[in-house]
């Protein structure tokens, strides 16, 4: 998607420990014109398959995954961050390690939301290790629903989070992999370019 290519060129910022800035046009302030050529896109490379629920994880794949929705005609559900102790059996819940924060948080999703039947399309602005991933695709499993495959806005190539989800076998459509990024130059490359 060369639209996007040029743009985290433009206005995406390489800060220490492997992490992209993108808070001019996905994590802060919303490029919604972009935001809809994703979603076409999501829609155009996951067309030969049924979809009928997209999860995503708050904040900011929430956005992305509403826009996407359009285009598929389904709900959105996001897994809720939450630090509440002991949930009643209302939920699926699991433990994700944070990538930008270092810390690990628990996420639920409601049993009335997610369930046998539903066929899921995970949606999420970036894939690093690959842990939040990992949290969606448990909650999907202990619901009974089917993971139909994982849309991701930017993936950072050059951490292991999309080889090991590929190695599950699991469907990964990754926009935009990123293959280097350098702090100090700026300069950033892509695999999929
Ligand atoms: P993972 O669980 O794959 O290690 O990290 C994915 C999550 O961490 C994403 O949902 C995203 O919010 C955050 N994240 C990981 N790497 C980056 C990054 O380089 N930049 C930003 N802005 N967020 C990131």
């Amino acid at each position: 998607m060369q639209i996007l290519f040029d743009r985290i060129r433009k206005d995406g910022i390489v800060k220490s420990g492997n992490v992209l800035k993108v808070d001019r046009f996905l994590n802060h302030q919303m490029d919604i014109e972009l935001f809809r050529e994703i979603g076409k896109e999501f829609k155009r490379r996951f067309s030969d398959v049924e979809i009928n629920k997209i999860l995503t994880i708050e904040a900011s794949g929430i956005g992305i995954a509403c826009v996407t929705a359009e285009f598929f005609h389904v709900p959105v559900v996001f897994a809720k961050k939450t630090k509440t102790k002991n949930i009643a059996g209302e939920v699926y819940t699991t433990k994700v390690e944070s990538f930008t924060h270092g810390t690990v948080y628990d996420i639920i999703v409601s049993k009335e939301f997610l369930g046998k039947g539903d066929k899921v399309l995970v949606i999420d602005d970036f894939l690093a290790n690959g842990k939040a991933l990992d949290g969606l695709t448990t909650l999907i499993r202990d619901s009974g629903a089917e993971l139909v495959g994982a849309g991701i806005v930017i993936e950072k190539g050059f951490q292991e989070g999309g080889r090991r989800i590929r190695e599950k076998g699991i469907r990964l459509e990754s926009l935009a992999i990123v293959d280097s990024m350098d702090e100090k130059t700026g300069e950033i490359t892509f695999k999929n370019e």
